[in-house]
């Protein structure tokens, strides 16, 4: 395919889109009308998906008659989808037209959880939390203010608010979602996840289902397939066979867990087939480190290198690998061979699967990025490259300093690798008298039905002692909103303003969330002040919340917070949110105001009309790039390292003479020996290597009806909890049945649709089976999407997607949740609701998940040790049981495995990690800087 430019349409390339110069004035024939054909006249207004992660553009067709939004379709203009979208793109309608949405501020009016809600307004929910945060402030209680987000969807818009504030109070979702690849990436190369350049990839190795559901999806999921169609080949690492792994050229069906020892086994074909990219090692890898650790006797050439890192994975085999994963050994050794021909345009991704699945899930990342830095293919064409190459982060104006304080029910000193917070420790944590929460907003964030353990999450929710004043941020209920004090509503991805950029491809872009009927009033010429005047309801944007909330925590500016709220353009006056993007897109965008002028417009209004701008293209080799020569004068060279010192900073590295910038590590190098992970107690996981997953094989005795459950599969068509307001969604797939090989069916004398009751270290849930070749013997799945409740008849939940449950303590610490009905046609505004035709809402498994913290990156590692049976005469489907009291003692099992800080100098974290919203350098010293 010939590179994208924007407006390629006009090349013959996207024909099917309405050219860009239309967009004010677009007409076509309204097909609810077919076959008559009457026209209608669109104003259409880009946007960003909020659906995933990926940040698609998407177009708004708003109605001029009505100015109602019509649909939702690509935006050919955004540099990353490039007008394309999943199904949940498009679904965006049903978001906004959705009858079930909260539309005003909700405030409890009995006790917590009791459903019992009144109507309050803005200004009080401003002024009750202003004056709280205010207090929290003043009293220096800088850990007890906590903004818990599951999906972000913007990028740094409120690092600067908690910073500005002054608390150390982000928490978010990654803990249960990515922290184990992005610590196995991190570990090699400082940037902490990986950016493949799929489209130019002669082979293509993906673990998981990214054709389908994948980190990035639609971006990626259509340049694996132009490579495809291009010749390259792809492999697909999946106990499953997913959509995607029946569209690879090799499926890997791997026993789960065991990921690692199939990646080195095929390390190992490389090294001793001498198949590696020895220029690439010799250059880009910290080999003399390397060499020292695995012989520190052996005299330090790279030739003695290469003897010993081949010596080290000898064990590897494939015969070993095949015992251990069930992968045929012939087939890994074809394989690594294919891998190992593609060269420097070998492309390679994990995210979550294998990676968040397992104890030690990280040194799956780590062995996979092994592969590619064996084939020299990092960074190259092809290849894959660290994703902060490929993300743009646009700076605002004035940015706060680093919070100095850390906050320990954030970043405990029992995890001082982790990626990033753990998060979904907060409720054990408080219950075990850690700390305390005194002002807790939740944000599109749903733990009691996403994470492991929802029933501690229920019980610590309901306890105002442990969390003192909770305000769930979110355009819909959810099962967590139900138990908050405060339900506040916010704009879906037509109704807010957000900055986005992601990884998808060799080059960069930031992308433009916009409140599609504010920006329609701007062209009328009927300007709002505030997005909540043009969207429906009482909706507020988010940004504009905080900016509120801001200014009254500090009215008159005596704590230091109003300053940065006070509008760059009027000196003292309060900033609004155009000007908060208007100064970031004329200052901090590079080639986005020269783009802009070329068109006679301002740098804002240029991203209110394409949604999108390409800040670069082709980005490759990064690390091979010249230090300026400015930059070196004075500088010093160490002769041991080679790292090149400025003023008391590294700011590159020498290789052969030249000296470049390298990567993002102490090195510079690719680190293959972690002298961080050495130096923090755990020496013996220093270089990629396999460890032996909770799930291991040897753990599972299926004579006693036990399995290995994968619960992390997502479905095309949903996510997570922020699906359930999409209609048409829900009429694709609404059922999570649990995946059963015909030989398991047949040793548990079960058929297709019988009820089993799924036994976990803490609980049970009973569920339908659905009997399929499509997954390994001896494993279960389960996709984690389904399952969505609500407790009372007509709200708490979407009816569109939740089933009514009864949920009852019944005994201390003993839940048990069980559906009243499954889903029902409901009457509203929306004749749809009266016409659903599905009952089956899913099963809710996470419940009885006990929380399993992987003690390196403080991952929770999903999959399950189970025990399969018939259900009884007694079990309903969607039954679930769980105790507390079990899994508090399972986390405590789990925190055992820890090797706490402190690290070298008395650190709680090394300072080269990354680290969420990240506090100065003072407060890393675990031993005298102020915690709570
Ligand atoms: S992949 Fe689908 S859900 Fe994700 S941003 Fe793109 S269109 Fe939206």
């Amino acid at each position: 395919m010939p590179p994208f430019t924007p407006s390629s349409h006009a090349a013959g390339l996207l024909t099917n889109y309405p050219p860009v110069e239309r967009w004010d004035d677009w007409t076509e024939y309204d097909p609810a009308d077919w076959p008559r054909k009457v026209a209608r006249k669109y104003m259409l207004v880009p946007t960003i998906c909020f659906n995933c992660e990926a940040a698609c553009g998407l177009l708004a067709y708003v109605d001029k008659q009505d100015l109602s939004i019509r649909k939702f379709e690509g935006n050919p203009e955004h540099p990353g989808s490039r007008g394309r979208n999943c199904a949940k793109g498009p679904a965006t309608i049903n978001q906004v037209n959705d009858p079930e949405r909260i539309l005003y501020p909700l405030k409890r009016s009995g006790p917590r959880g009791s459903g019992q809600w009144e109507r309050t307004t803005w200004d009080e929910v401003l002024d009750t939390f202003s004056s709280r945060i205010r207090q929290a402030l003043i009293e220096n209680r800088r850990t007890e203010v906590m903004y818990h987000v599951g999906r972000p969807g913007h990028d740094g818009y409120m690092d600067r608010v908690l910073q500005s504030w002054g608390v150390d109070g982000h928490n978010s979702h990654t803990n249960v979602c990515s922290s184990s690849a992005r610590l196995g990436y991190a570990l090699w190369q400082g940037a902490d996840r990986p950016s493949p350049d799929h489209s130019n990839a002669r082979f293509i190795l993906l673990i998981s289902a990214h054709l389908e559901t994948g980190h990035y999806f639609n971006p990626h999921a259509q340049r694996i397939i132009e490579a495809k169609a291009a010749g390259s080949k792809i492999a697909v690492i999946d106990t499953r066979l997913s959509n995607t792994a029946s569209m690879a050229d090799y499926w890997l069906s791997t026993w789960p867990g065991s990921e690692a020892a199939l990646l080195l086994a095929m390390a190992n074909v490389i090294l001793q087939e001498e198949r590696y990219n020895r220029e690439f090692l010799r250059c880009w890898v910290n080999w003399e480190e390397t060499l020292r650790a695995l012989r520190p006797d052996a005299e330090s050439t790279f030739d003695n290198f290469l003897e010993a890192l081949k010596a080290h994975y000898a064990t590897y085999t494939p015969a070993y690998a095949e015992r251990e994963t069930g992968v045929a050994a012939a087939l890994i050794v074809q394989v690594a061979r294919e891998i190992a021909d593609a060269g420097t345009a070998f492309a390679a991704h994990v995210w979550r699967s294998a990676a968040s699945g397992n104890e030690g899930g990280w040194q799956v990342a780590r062995c996979l990025e092994f592969l590619s830095v064996l084939t020299g293919s990092v960074g190259t064409r092809g290849g894959t490259s660290p994703n902060t190459w490929d993300k743009f982060v646009a700076t605002p104006f004035k940015k706060p300093a680093p919070q100095n304080v850390w906050n320990e029910l954030l970043y405990p000193k029992e995890y001082p690798l982790s990626f990033h917070e753990l998060s979904f420790l907060l409720p054990h944590f408080l219950k075990s008298g850690r700390g305390r929460v005194d002002t807790y907003f939740t944000r599109v964030y749903n733990p009691v039905w996403t994470n492991p353990d929802g029933a501690t999450w229920i019980e610590v929710l309901k306890d105002e002692r442990l969390v003192g004043l909770h305000a769930a941020l979110t355009p819909v209920w959810s099962e967590t909103a139900w138990f908050a004090d405060y339900v506040l509503p916010m704009g879906t991805a037509a109704e807010r303003h957000d900055l986005m950029s992601q990884e998808t491809q060799a080059g960069s872009w930031i992308g433009f969330r916009q409140p599609v009927l504010r920006v329609v009033h701007d062209k009328l010429g009927q300007p709002v002040r505030f997005t909540y005047e043009a969207n429906p309801g009482e909706v507020w944007e988010e940004d504009e919340f905080w900016i509120e909330l801001s200014w009254r925590i500090d009215p008159d500016g005596s704590l230091g917070v109003r300053q940065h709220f006070e509008s760059p353009y009027r000196a003292g006056e309060k900033l609004t949110i155009d000007e908060y993007y208007q100064w970031i897109f004329e200052n901090s965008v590079p080639g986005l105001p020269e783009a802009a002028a070329a068109q006679g417009l301002t740098p804002l209004a240029y991203m209110r009309k394409y949604g999108a701008f390409a800040v670069k293209r082709d980005v490759y080799n990064l690390h091979d790039m010249p230090v300026e020569p400015a930059q070196l004068a004075g500088a010093e060279i160490d002769p041991a390292t080679h790292l090149v010192h400025q003023q008391g900073q590294v700011i590159g590295v020498e290789i052969d003479g030249k000296v470049v910038t390298g990567f993002a590590t102490p090195s510079r190098k690719l680190e293959l020996f972690s002298q961080t992970l050495h130096d923090w107690h755990w020496p013996e996981h220093a270089l990629p290597g396999y460890i032996k997953s909770h799930v291991h094989r040897d753990h599972i005795d299926h004579t006693k009806g036990e399995y290995v459950l994968l619960p992390t599969f997502r479905l095309p068509t949903l996510i997570h909890t922020r699906a359930g307001n999409a209609k048409w969604l829900y009429e694709i797939s609404h059922t999570n049945p649990l995946w059963l090989h015909p030989r398991d069916a047949e040793r548990l004398g079960v058929d297709l649709g019988s009820l089993v009751k799924v036994h976990t270290e803490t609980g049970y849930f009973v569920i339908r089976v659905w009997i399929t070749e499509a997954i390994r013997p001896g494993v279960v799945a389960c996709s984690h999407h389904l399952g969505r409740w609500r407790l009372d008849k007509e709200s708490g939940g979407d009816r569109w997607s939740t089933a009514l449950a009864d949920l009852q303590e019944v005994g201390p610490g003993q839940w048990r949740l069980r559906q009243v009905h499954g889903i029902e046609p409901f009457h509203s505004v929306d004749p749809d609701s009266d016409r659903v035709w599905w009952k089956d809402a899913g099963v809710h498994q996470n419940l009885t998940f006990p929380v399993h913290p992987d003690p390196v990156s403080g991952m929770h590692c999903w999959h399950q040790k189970v025990r399969v049976e018939h259900a009884g005469p007694e079990d309903r489907y969607g039954d679930v049981f769980v105790d507390t009291n079990k899994s508090f003692q399972v986390y405590e099992q789990w925190l055992k495995k820890t090797r706490p800080a402190p690290g070298p100098d008395g650190l709680r974290r090394p300072l080269w990690f990354a680290r969420a919203v990240r506090p100065s350098n003072e407060v890393y010293r675990l031993t005298d800087t102020p915690a709570s």
